[in-house]
């Protein structure tokens, strides 16, 4: 929370606003009551933006956003167990055959300033004794997608938490990003389309199999 030092140099002029804003900040929330806490903090965020947050477009808008960050950043409410809910198979597939799930969308914020990135993330491993059920391998992607990232460390926990549940001979994850706060803020207007990669095992070493995966996605 702002503390009161910060508070005093708003200097908008408006009694009422500088009282409300004193007040809310002021106040300590639960953890538990996390939705009311947002709310609150949405509304000093109008206040200080010079908005006026009780007229009538914005009344709701601190209840919208702070079920918005629900939605958006509900992976911190989930685990690997949870996710994969015993999904887990004995290798019935080939010796050393690559299993490929391409074109994951995600949606993400970055934590530097809790704007959205988006793209699509790659996954490919090579079993050893366990394969995975296909349709949970985007829900990984998604559990570490919705949460506060950077592309680079998401790249990496997705390939890790693979490595953990299967112990596969490898696992590669690539991941394309689209940062608005690189496109809002006039880093480059267009185009900006950021790469990530993460190898363990045998696709840090084999190059043909590296090869063989992207040209598998496509790339
Ligand atoms: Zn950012």
């Amino acid at each position: 929370m702002a503390n009161n030092g910060k508070l005093a140099g708003t200097g908008n002029g408006n009694g009422h606003v500088q009282q409300a804003v004193e007040r809310l900040a002021a106040q300590t929330f639960h953890a538990l009551d996390s939705r009311a806490a947002i709310e609150e903090a949405v509304k000093l965020i109008l206040i200080n933006v010079g908005e006026d947050p009780n007229r009538d477009g914005l009344l709701r808008t601190p209840q919208r956003v702070a079920r918005m960050y629900e939605e958006l950043l509900e992976g911190y409410h989930q685990d690997l167990q949870a996710v994969l809910n015993d999904a887990l198979f004995d290798v019935e597939y080939g010796e050393g055959e690559m299993v490929v799930v391409a074109d994951i969308e995600y949606q993400s914020l970055c934590e530097h300033h809790m704007l959205p990135f988006v793209g699509k993330a790659h996954v490919a491993y090579i079993p050893r004794h366990k394969i995975v059920g296909l349709s949970k391998i985007p829900r990984i992607v998604d559990m570490f997608a919705r949460r506060l990232q950077v592309q680079e460390r998401m790249t990496n926990e997705i390939a890790d938490a693979l490595e953990e549940v299967l112990d596969p001979v490898g696992v590669i994850v690539v991941v394309e990003g689209q940062h608005s706060c690189a496109s809002l803020r006039g880093v480059k207007k267009h185009g900006v389309n950021m790469v990530t990669t993460a190898k363990r095992g045998e696709f840090r070493t084999n190059r043909d199999l590296r090869d063989e995966f992207y040209r598998l996605i496509g790339r």
